[in-house]
């Protein structure tokens, strides 16, 4: 079930995907084919209402596309049963959300061991602490959300997104709830972190600064790809 030699990180083969019931349902994504090889980083740009957000989170797994194939890391997820998704997820793929999504009833430390945990990992929290010191959090390990800037908080995200040691990195418009000198310091935190680890970095962006980091721009329109392009 998994080659991670041959292909390439991510595979998607005609993807269809709608969202909502009734009336509200909307066609998003129109059939797109995409290849990201391992170690790229690519910037997925376009107008609002493109389809940016929804084609990470299917690539990302978190939903199921109607029509096509995703193949992650050689993995076809058609084939895995909701459990199995999210193990997989859990271990292979780390997600950063523009509005950071930390459990708020969680310190910093436990938002980041939180993963590790559910990968079973044993030393998860001594994991999680080196991962805060390593954003530059190791002064904040006890503080929960509320109590944290939104650059600390982003930092944490990143935490604990790549705390798991995920071979793929996932980023919804990353730096669009913070100020412009802070965003370029958690940018170029991701990139540190995407090279140091040899992931692979889907970012969703709407900064032309940000999306020439990339080695390429994915832009899409009406739920389709316009042009993947190398910058
Ligand atoms: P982008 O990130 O490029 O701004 P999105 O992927 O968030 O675009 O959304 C694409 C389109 O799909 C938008 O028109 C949005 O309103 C619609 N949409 C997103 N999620 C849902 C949903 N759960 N139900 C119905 N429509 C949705
Ligand atoms: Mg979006």
């Amino acid at each position: 079930m998994t080659d991670k030699a041959a292909g390439p990180a991510i595979a998607l083969h005609d993807v269809d995907l709608s969202l909502g019931r009734g009336a509200a349902r909307v066609h998003i994504l129109k059939g797109i084919s995409l290849d990201v090889a391992a170690g790229e980083a690519v910037g997925l740009v376009g107008p609002s209402g493109s389809g940016k957000s929804t084609l990470l989170m299917t690539m990302a797994g978190l939903e199921r596309p109607d029509k096509g194939r995703i193949v992650v890391e050689g993995t076809d997820l058609a084939g895995l049963d909701e459990d199995a998704l999210a193990r997989f997820r859990g271990r292979r793929i780390g997600i950063v959300f523009q509005s950071f999504h930390l459990v708020p009833t969680m310190t910093a430390l436990e938002n980041v061991a939180l993963p590790l945990e559910l990968a079973d990992a044993p030393d998860a929290h001594a994991r999680a602490a080196r991962e805060l010191d390593g954003v530059g959090l190791g002064h904040r390990l006890h503080h929960y959300p509320a109590q944290l800037s939104g650059g600390e908080q982003q930092r944490v995200a990143i935490a604990r997104a790549v705390a798991p040691d995920p071979a793929i990195l996932v980023a919804d418009e990353p730096t669009g709830n913070l100020d412009e000198a802070t965003g370029a310091q958690i940018i170029a935190l991701l990139f540190a972190l995407k090279r140091d680890r040899g992931a692979t970095l889907v970012l969703v962006t709407h900064d032309p600064g940000l999306a020439r980091l990339c080695d390429r721009t994915v832009r899409l329109r009406s739920g389709l790809v316009e042009a993947a392009v190398p910058v």
